[in-house]
């Protein structure tokens, strides 16, 4: 899941970026408005958090401008504990959900899981396919119910194609959801995660649609 976060305040963003990476989201992190105004358009966004108080153009703004323009990311907001009037206009403008600082990072990633399941029509925090069962929260596998190791870009590439059933995706798809903008991708890396993934669940778990990309096995 790759999320935006625009915040001014070096310390908490630093934090986000840096819990919510552990926490499995490949995250980018940009500190003005005027920046994130465009940025939206920059990479695949699941979801962004979105400070409100932001030198070049405040958040609420930014906001406005992106859902004008017909972006329809989740968006959660950063709020001060006395701005109640910033989360009626926030939420009224368009976002979908807000935490006030200072917060719990378990309670942001928690919140953003819920925001992108919804978007996608799931109520169920659990993901599965076949054989195989994924929890995003605890980011635990399990294989016919028995707990199967995964690295972190395992885990993540195993959530992106189990949120996208029935679809193929490219390796650029693919890259652009698992990376931020810190982290060069080496040209082959994809097709090493596919091939851990199919040696840990299953050789058949994983189809190559050669010249297009990759998909989940039908359902047995
Ligand atoms: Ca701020």
């Amino acid at each position: 899941m790759r999320i935006l976060i625009v915040e001014d305040d070096h310390q908490i963003g630093d934090g986000l970026q840096a819990g919510l990476s552990a926490l499995g989201f490949a995250c980018d992190w940009l500190r003005d408005g005027r920046q994130a105004l465009a940025a939206i358009s920059a990479a695949p966004y699941d979801a962004v958090v979105l400070d409100l108080g932001l030198p070049g153009m405040d958040g609420l703004a930014v906001l406005a401008a992106w859902r004008r323009s017909g972006h329809h990311e989740p968006v959660l907001l950063l709020t001060a504990r006395d701005a109640v009037t910033d989360r009626i206009r926030g939420l009224d403008g368009g976002a979908d959900d807000y935490l006030v600082k200072p917060f719990a990072l378990g309670e942001v990633a928690a919140r953003l899981r819920a925001l992108i399941r919804r978007r996608h029509g799931s109520s169920t925090p659990l993901l599965s396919h076949g054989r195989v069962a994924f929890d995003p929260a605890a980011r635990q596998t399990t294989l016919d119910g028995v707990a199967v190791e995964l690295s972190a870009r395992e885990l993540a590439l195993l959530e992106l194609l189990l949120g996208n059933k029935g679809r193929v995706l490219s390796r650029e798809q693919i890259e652009e959801k698992l990376y931020d903008w810190s982290h060069e991708v080496e040209s082959n890396a994809i097709e090493v995660h596919i091939h851990h993934l199919r040696k840990k669940l299953g050789s058949d778990f994983i189809k190559t649609r050669r010249g297009l990309g990759y998909t989940l096995s039908d359902e047995a």
